[in-house]
């Protein structure tokens, strides 16, 4: 999706100003992205209409900068589209998405517990958001109570209890707390029968209130297809716990079958938000558009993999972003923060300063480089580098060999490379089948980065010192 959008921004970009026909040009683009995107038909449509009425604007043809300013237009009518204001307001830091991350998103309520019902079609992720929403909330300090109302499948029983048990082994030790409640045997037992998942329904809030627990997170049964007979046990489950949230699991990667049954969901019980998951895939960008515009439901949360620490709360700003290939500078940010944490980047700046850096921090750096994921991946979330990289060939063998020379040297030698003669750079190359002149050039760079940081450091004078005070 973002290719197109880079290549019919290029057409409008560099022609000086823009006129009705050049933007004409750029929107078939942008509209047959959309739709290779499963976009909705009608949706893209309306897209396209608006954002050229309001590019065909005088401001925008007498503009100096003409490509910014379409750009910025085609991204504001996405973030629109994608939840708008409403769901910026969520980034606030007074209660928003962004204060706790994405679990500030359920409702605290006293008395407790607050209920949440997922439901959705089967295979859409909803069992398995169910164990990443209680460990974002066990995260919190709130404690969760899972109820296993799916009686369809015997394995989603186990299937949340597995999960219940990994929330609660290494969440987040000392806070919060995981019940897991289900009828394991009622699954063979009563089989189809409709009223069963009512009653593990009811016992697990029932249990939830016993255990005082701040939240009941109730999993419901999918259908491979819509029907009636789903629909009618799932209004019956939510009437017998009277959820405050009833949470719709979409695959974004079904395209515009997510959308459809999101229709039909939304049609038949009181949706309160969406949760997308497997966004980690490409056809992210056209699913997210076209299920807000149809249900006008905000998308809650975003599932971004299959652990239970892949779920993030929805940032209109930040998808419009990469949808347009203009990259994602925030997620890029917040990704780097949460590898090197900062207290570890402050010590590693005094070592720095103090001349104490050894090959050990550096090496510990590159792993948490290579943590962040692959460099392309990384790099194509900043601005205007999307498309390039595709036709650069990335030297990310670089960091490899970097890893495998470190590797090769003794502790001692990582700790004071001053002590690396030539016998020394020849048996550390012998090890890592490199030249004994690649060990060198990295003996070298290291070198001159550490003088850096002593010269920059100062005792907290110097640069280094400022910039921390900052
Ligand atoms: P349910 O039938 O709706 O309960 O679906 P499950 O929770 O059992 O998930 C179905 C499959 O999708 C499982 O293999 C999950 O690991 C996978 N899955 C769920 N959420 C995500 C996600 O956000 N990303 C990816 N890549 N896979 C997911
Ligand atoms: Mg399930």
């Amino acid at each position: 999706l973002s290719d197109k959008f880079e290549s019919a921004l290029r057409k409008v970009s560099g022609k000086g100003k823009i006129s009705e026909g050049n933007i004409a040009e750029a929107m078939e683009d942008v509209r047959e992205a959309l739709l290779e995107a499963d976009v909705d038909y009608e949706i893209a449509e309306a897209f396209v209409g608006r954002v050229s009425q309001e590019a065909v604007g005088t401001e925008v043809l007498e503009s100096v900068d003409p490509g910014q300013q379409i750009i910025q237009i085609v991204h504001e009518e996405l973030v629109r589209l994608l939840g708008g204001e409403e769901a910026v307001k969520d980034d606030d830091p007074t209660g928003g998405l962004q204060a706790g991350g994405p679990a500030d998103a359920i409702p605290r309520v006293s008395p407790g517990p607050t209920v949440v019902m997922v439901a959705g079609l089967q295979g859409s992720g909803k069992t398995t958001t169910c164990g990443k929403l209680a460990a974002a909330l066990k995260k919190q300090g709130r404690s969760v109570t899972l109820g296993a109302a799916d009686l369809q499948r015997p394995a989603a029983v186990t299937q949340l209890r597995v999960l219940s048990e990994q929330v609660g082994s290494d969440a987040c030790p000392g806070t919060g707390e995981v019940f897991f409640h289900g009828e394991p045997d009622a699954c063979a037992a009563y089989g189809e029968a409709v009223g069963v998942a009512v009653e593990v329904a009811k016992r697990a809030l029932a249990a939830a209130r016993a255990h005082k627990a701040d939240v009941l997170i109730l999993d419901t049964a999918g259908r491979l297809h819509l029907n009636d007979e789903l629909m009618k046990e799932l209004k019956r489950v939510e009437r017998a716990v009277g959820p405050h949230q009833v949470l719709l699991v979409l695959d974004a990667m079904t395209g515009q079958d997510a959308v459809n049954s999101a229709e039909a969901f939304d049609k038949q019980l009181e949706i309160d938000g969406v949760v997308l998951t497997k966004f980690d895939s490409d056809t992210r960008g056209g699913a997210a558009l076209s299920v807000r515009e149809v249900t006008g439901k905000p998308i809650r949360f975003v599932g971004t993999g299959e652990t239970l620490d892949a779920l993030e709360g929805f940032h209109p700003r930040r998808i419009a972003g990469r949808i347009l290939g203009m990259g994602d500078v925030v997620s890029l940010v917040e990704k780097a923060q949460a590898e090197v944490s900062e207290e570890e980047a402050t010590r590693l700046q005094d070592k720095l300063a103090a001349g104490e850096m050894t090959m050990e921090d550096f090496l510990k750096q590159l792993k948490a480089l290579r943590r962040m994921g692959s460099m392309k991946s990384l790099l194509g979330m900043l601005p205007g580098v999307g498309s390039q990289l595709k036709n650069l060939d990335l030297d990310e063998g670089r960091i490899d060999r970097t890893e495998a020379i470190i590797n090769s040297m003794s502790t001692t030698e990582r700790r004071k490379v001053k002590i690396l003669d030539n016998s020394r750079r020849r048996r550390i190359a012998k090890g890592c089948g490199q030249e004994p002149a690649d060990v060198s050039q990295l003996v070298k760079g290291f070198e001159m980065v550490s003088q850096m940081g002593q010269l920059m450091g100062g005792g907290g004078t110097g640069m280094m010192g400022k910039m921390k005070a900052l």
